[in-house]
This record gives structure tokens, C-alpha cells and sequence, in this order.
């Protein structure tokens, strides 16, 4: 043993200092000492068993369960200039031969193997060919039931090292915290006294982030998007949900790859791989991605939907950031995953007994959700962190401009509700009931003859279920567990119920007005949804929600303004661009950008069929009508004589453009365009003082591009 440990780590692994736990691990493994490393995702439990291995005589075996990852880590170590090697079912009988024929010959110092390859005879007589110093036992947690990940072929492990002619060191490693998994551990592998390393779960440079009731797939868009330098993990629940994410982020031209179990083990890999060395940088999947995976340059990880459990979350999310900068762990919640993820339990779990477990595990989950306070302190108080400060100052819940509200009122209506409906109903009944829904169950329970029925009519079942959800996770109700979970009144509420206490929420702001804009791309995605349903295809293929986005922004509704937006190209244009002008039109009045869609009948213009539409406006605009003249004369908007008056200009008719727009305004204008673009008019409407009209700026635009030679129409690829 020439070198010390830190030369080790510094020669080989070019670190200087050792991460939390590593140092005391290495040298127990060294001095002869068992031990068990509870270290988070991330924390560096791979060098608590690589570094004993080089100094240690002999080889070392790292029993783990997932062949890319052996793979990985073994040609990580060779870069390195670490002898290693791996066997796992992939390989060939011949190969494996081979390779353990080296083995034996001393030419590796760690053989990674998967569990299932231990009982096998080529395995078994290994000890007595070689010294084996060190079993390093990676993902511990799988031997356990109660861990989240259990796997049969970690029982074999065990009697594989009774039935050795001498005992190795044994190490074993997990990122799980609980004490039931970590009992099961010692006991399953016979660890022998081992001392435990448990590290603190802390991620300073990871941000917390629980968003309820968005729009999830425009969310990701947006999201994505917005970050499409940055590597990232899409974690959705079900595999058909990995497919359609899929399929969504590719017809928004996101490079991407996905991971499921249903995927075959070649698609798996490649996606895995493209993953790992960059070459996409989104990856969709299923909890079964990710089991160690050790890229460090994970940007954010996004749960499409809740997770099972705390464990399995903080282990997902916390796949970013490994590198030490700063990581993005956003879950997007609906009330749907409760459903989704009872429905898994169910399927997955047999015993009574562990489904109760499943069940109250899911409940802190959705407690996790629904919190109001630091979200960094519900994590790590679950995980068993002692002397933790209540505000951690960077996750969502710190950082939110949540006001503190007074909700004594809201939560007496709802604790009384819960009583007289005799503590025996889940949340979404008792909300139903405050909102006096018309629903059947309720009549058939006589429900609504309840004095509380109805006294909340004023918000949505939904914001009375999320006010429960609240109340239930800072502990004045709870839920049983089980499937079919029931509300119960906990001791806290009790003073409120008599006016003793109040109930002072930190509630989320009171979310803002719906814009005009988003109404408009509401009232597109609708009639997106018709033609697609008629059509038989999935809406995203008539158009993309970024098309849709584009045209709210850039209202077309003439034949070049339409053919201008991406994504709309002539077929499309023909096929449905009438019916989209058609629902623009009204959103084109000029002032009405905030206001709800005007009830203009526009199914009925006449048919004008001699002469195209914006000819006869630009004729009467010619023999002196005014645009709003014209407007009513024709029952159109203003905004579509506008159009077609710049329309004209465009084809080559001369405009009087002072009309229009002053020089003033046109310089101004002109100013604004250079700022911030042509592409969207709302930035040059925000960037320009009030009192300028869209038209003005039309206009401004439309002149601009006539002056340049042979560039018709506003687009700009973006
Ligand atoms: P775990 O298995 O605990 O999730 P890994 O062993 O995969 O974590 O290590 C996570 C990352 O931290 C890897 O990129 C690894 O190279 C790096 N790392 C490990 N130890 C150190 C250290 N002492 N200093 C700096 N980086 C380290
Ligand atoms: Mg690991
Ligand atoms: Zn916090």
C-alpha cells in the first residue's frame, strides 16, 4: 500500500477532497471493518467501494443491478486506468468464461457482476482461484421488500458469501433512508456489525418545486423549450404516458428519447446512451430509468406526474444537479395521480399488509404536494433529519409570494361538513357536498339535505378539494389509508370548530385574470380538438400548440399572414386556415385584447363570391369609407378591413400610409421593431407608449417589407 487514500483519489479520480462519509467508509473497508453507506443519489458512494479496491490485495466483486450501468462504470474505470471488468446476462458464456479466467489470473481489480450471475457455476469457485478481498454491495435496498426497488436475485447474495471459503469485507450502499429498509439490509445481506454511515440527504443546490393544476403537456413545452440547451429527465407514471409525452415533445421538434420497461432492451440502451453522452438532451421515462445513473450535467428533472412515494421521489428528482450546480426538481401534480398510482398499487402489491404501507407512503407523498411550508424541510424532516431550519429560502414554497390568509371561515364549513357526514367519506365527496354538486351519489346519500350542503357554492370542487388536501397535510384532518381513503377530523380541528383557534394559511396569490391572448389560444385548441376528433388523428397533428400559440400572438387572418406562421404550410392552409381566421377574426378588435370572445356573428357573411374579399374593402376604402365604415357595412371587424386594406398595399396597390400612421409614430415604431423583433406584435405593442394601434404598427411592418425587395409576408423562422 504505497499510496494513501487521498493520493488515490487524487491520482485516479482527480479529486482532492473526499465527499461526506467517503473517508470513514474507505477506511473501515481497508482496516477490515464492515460497513453500510446510507449516502443520497449523487453523494459518491461508487468511490467508497473503488478506491478500498485498488489498494486491497486481490480483486474486489460490486454486486449491482443494472448492466448499462455496470458497463458504464467499468469503462469509466478503465479510462481511468482502472483495471475492471463486468459479467452480466449480455454477454456471451464464452465471454463471461473469459472474463472470469482473467479475473482468476489477477488481471482486473473489481468485477462488477449482476446478482443473478453469483449462483452461477463459473461464479461459485471464484473465491478459491483468487483472493477476493471486498463484496461491495451497490443499491442495497433492492434485497428489501419495504424498499421501493426490491429485487428476488439479492436473496441469493447472501448465501453466495456464507458458502465462500473465507469472508470478505462486505460493503453495502444505499440512497434509501428508512429504518425498516435499512434493518432489512443488515439482516438480508448478514452484514456482520457493520458500522453505518448514514450522510445527511441534503441537496443545497437542488430547487424544490410542487406546481398544482397546470396545463401539464403546455408546461412542458414551454419548459423545455426554454431550456433546450440543458439536459433533462421527464419522469411520467405509466409507460402509455412515457409514449404519448414522447410523441408530443417530437411533433414539437424536441429531440428526445424514452424509457420504459415495454421498450425492447436495444431501444432501452439507445436511449439511455444518447442520453448519457449528450447527443439528446430530453429523456422520457418510467421509474425504471435511472437506477443509478450517474450523468452529473442533469439540468432538471420534471415529474409529469406524482411519484409513488418520498423515496422513490427524492431519489428521482435528486438525479439532478450531481455535479454540484444548481438542479431543477419541478412535480407537476393533478388530483388524477392519486388515481393512477392507487391503480399501480393495487396491480403491484398482494399482501394486505404492504399495501397499507404503499398507501400511507403515497399519503405523505400527496401531504409532500399539497404543503404549504418548506418543501426542503418536509423532505429531509421525513427522511429523519434532526435540527432542521424551517425555511430552506430556495425552494418554491420560500421563494413563492404565498400570502398569508385567514381561512378560519372556509376551514369551519369544511371541518362541520366532514361531521355531519359522520367522518365516513373521501375528500372529493365532502367537496362535492360544500359545493352542492347535483351528483347522484349525493342525492341517493340524502347528502344534500345536509346544512352544509352548498355553503361553498362560490369556489370550484376542485379549489375545495385542494383547501382539504392543505388543511389535511398541515394536520387539522387526516385520511385513512387504503384504497378508498376517508376524511377524519384530527384534535386540531376540534378548537377551530368551537372558535378557539384560527386557521391562517399560506396560501398560494389568487391566480391572475385569464388574458385575452390565452382565451384565444383556448378557443383554437377547441376547435383544434373538433377537426381532429373528425379527422380521427391526435389534435397536435392538425396543428402543433406552438402553431396555435403563434397565431393568438400574430392574429393572421388573411391567406399570407396565416401561411406566415409556422407550422402552417399550404395543405394546411387549405384544409383548415379558413376555420381558424374564422375564430381569430372577433380577437382582432382593436381594444378587445383583454376582453372575452365578442359575440360578432361571423358564420354569416354573405357570399361575395365575384371578387375576393379584401378587393371590394379596399374599394370602398379607395371611395372614401373609413375602416370602421366599412366594418359595419360588411359585417366584418375593423381589424379584418385593416387586414385587407394592408393586404392590398402588400399585392402592390398604393396606400396613402398617412393615413395611417403618423411620421411620428413610424419613427417610433420603427425604434421599437429594432428593439424587439418583428416576429410578435404584442412585444412592439408593450414596448411602444399607449395610443398606438396594432394597425399603426401593421403597418409600420408592412411598409418595412415592401421596402425590402422580394421579401414578402412577416415571417421569420424561428
Ligand atoms: P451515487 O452512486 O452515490 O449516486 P456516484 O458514485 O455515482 O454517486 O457519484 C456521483 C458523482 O460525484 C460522480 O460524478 C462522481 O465522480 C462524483 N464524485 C464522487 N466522489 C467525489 C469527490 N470526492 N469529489 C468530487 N466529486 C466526486
Ligand atoms: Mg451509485
Ligand atoms: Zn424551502
Amino acid at each position: 500500500m504505497d499510496l494513501s487514500i487521498q493520493q488515490v483519489l487524487k491520482k485516479y479520480f482527480g479529486y482532492s477532497e473526499f465527499k461526506p462519509g467517503q473517508e470513514d467508509i474507505i477506511n473501515n473497508t481497508l482496516q477490515g471493518r464492515e460497513s453500510l453507506g446510507i449516502i443520497p443519489t449523487g453523494g459518491g458512494k461508487s468511490l467508497c467501494y473503488q478506491i478500498p479496491a485498488l489498494l486491497l490485495p486481490g480483486i474486489s466483486v460490486v454486486v449491482s443491478p443494472l448492466i448499462a450501468l455496470m458497463k458504464d462504470q467499468v469503462d469509466a474505470l478503465n479510462n481511468l486506468g482502472v483495471p475492471a471488468t463486468y459479467i452480466s446476462s449480455a454477454l456471451t458464456p464464452q465471454e463471461i468464461q473469459r472474463r472470469l479466467q482473467q479475473t482468476s489470473q489477477g488481471e482486473y481489480k473489481l468485477l462488477y457482476a449482476a446478482p443473478e450471475r453469483l449462483t452461477s457455476e463459473y461464479f461459485s469457485g471464484l473465491a478459491k482461484k483468487i483472493k477476493i478481498s471486498m463484496i461491495a454491495i451497490d443499491e442495497a435496498h433492492c434485497v428489501s421488500q419495504w424498499g421501493h426497488d426490491f429485487r428476488l436475485s439479492y436473496a441469493a447474495i447472501a448465501p453466495w458469501i456464507a458458502a465462500m471459503p473465507y469472508r470478505p469485507v462486505i460493503t453495502a450502499f444505499t440512497a434509501t433512508a428508512s429504518d425498516r429498509v435499512r434493518e432489512d439490509i443488515i439482516r438480508l445481506l448478514s452484514l456482520d456489525n457493520p458500522s453505518v454511515h448514514l450522510i445527511g440527504f441534503d441537496r443545497p443546490n437542488l430547487h424544490f418545486t410542487v406546481i398544482k393544476g397546470t396545463d401539464k403537456k403546455k408546461f412542458l413545452e414551454e419548459y423545455i423549450t426554454t431550456h433546450a440547451h440543458q439536459s433533462g429527465i421527464i419522469y411520467a407514471a405509466t409507460r402509455k404516458e412515457v409514449d404519448s409525452i414522447y410523441t408530443y415533445l417530437k411533433s414539437w421538434g424536441i429531440k428526445a428519447g424514452r424509457y420504459h420497461a415495454g421498450l425492447s432492451i436495444e431501444e432501452r440502451n439507445q436511449s439511455q446512451e444518447a442520453f448519457l453522452y449528450d447527443e439528446i438532451k430530453v429523456i422520457v421515462a418510467s421509474n425504471a430509468f435511472g437506477l443509478g445513473i450517474d450523468k452529473s450535467n442533469v439540468r432538471y428533472v420534471i415529474h409529469h406526474n406524482m411519484p409513488r412515494n418520498l423515496e422513490s421521489y427524492y431519489q428521482e428528482a435528486g438525479r439532478a444537479g450531481r455535479d454540484g450546480e444548481k438542479g431543477e426538481c419541478i412535480l407537476l401534480y393533478s388530483a388524477a395521480d392519486i388515481q393512477t398510482q392507487k391503480f399501480l398499487i393495487e396491480q403491484t402489491t398482494s399482501s394486505e399488509e404492504r399495501k397499507e404501507e404503499e398507501y400511507s407512503k403515497m399519503q405523505t407523498m400527496i401531504d409532500y404536494c399539497h404543503t404549504t411550508r418548506c418543501l426542503r424541510h418536509s423532505i429531509l424532516e421525513y427522511f429523519g433529519e434532526k435540527d432542521l431550519p424551517e425555511n430552506c429560502g430556495s425552494c418554491a414554497n420560500c421563494t413563492q409570494a404565498y400570502e398569508s390568509r385567514d381561512m378560519t371561515i372556509e376551514a369551519q364549513k369544511i371541518f362541520s361538513c366532514i361531521k355531519r357526514m359522520n367522518q365516513q367519506y373521501g375528500i372529493n365527496l365532502v367537496a362535492s357536498v360544500l359545493k352542492g354538486s347535483q351528483n347522484k351519489r349525493i342525492r341517493q346519500l340524502k347528502l344534500d339535505q345536509l346544512s352544509t350542503y352548498g355553503i361553498m357554492n362560490d369556489m370550484t370542487i376542485a379549489a375545495i378539494s385542494d383547501l382539504i388536501n392543505i388543511l389535511a397535510a398541515e394536520d387539522y384532518i387526516y385520511t385513512t389509508g387504503g384504497q378508498y381513503p376517508v376524511v377524519r377530523l384530527g384534535p386540531k380541528a376540534v378548537p377551530v370548530l368551537r372558535s378557539q383557534a384560527r386557521v391562517i394559511l399560506r396560501m398560494p396569490p389568487r391566480p391572475e385574470k385569464a388574458q385575452g391572448d390565452s382565451q384565444l389560444f383556448q378557443a383554437l385548441c377547441v376547435l383544434r380538438q373538433e377537426i381532429a376528433k373528425k379527422e380521427q388523428v391526435p389534435p397536435y397533428v392538425i396543428f402543433h400548440d406552438l402553431t396555435l400559440r403563434e397565431m393568438s400572438a400574430r392574429l393572421p387572418v388573411d391567406h399570407n399572414s396565416m401561411l406566415a406562421i409556422n407550422g402552417v404550410g399550404e395543405i394546411k392552409m387549405q384544409k383548415y386556415g379558413q376555420l381558424f381566421m374564422d375564430i381569430i377574426h372577433p380577437f382582432t378588435l382593436e381594444d378587445t385584447t383583454s376582453s372575452s370572445i365578442p359575440d360578432i356573428d361571423i358564420s354569416t357573411p354573405e357570399k361575395e363570391p365575384k371578387q375576393p374579399s379584401h378587393m371590394i374593402s379596399w374599394e370602398l376604402y379607395q371611395a372614401g369609407s373609413t375602416i370602421s365604415e366599412i366594418a359595419k357595412q360588411r359585417k366584418l371587424t375593423n381589424l379584418t378591413v385593416q387586414d385587407h386594406i394592408l393586404r392590398c398595399a402588400r399585392e402592390g396597390f398604393t396606400l396613402d400610409w398617412r393615413e395611417i400612421v403618423s411620421e411620428e409614430e413610424e419613427a417610433c415604431i420603427l425604434e421599437a421593431v429594432q428593439r424587439v423583433g418583428s416576429e410578435k406584435l404584442k412585444p412592439i405593442k408593450e414596448a411602444l407608449p399607449e395610443g398606438i394601434s396594432y394597425y399603426a404598427i401593421k403597418a409600420v411592418i408592412c411598409k418595412l417589407e415592401l421596402s425590402k425587395p422580394g421579401a414578402p409576408g412577416a415571417a421569420g423562422e424561428e
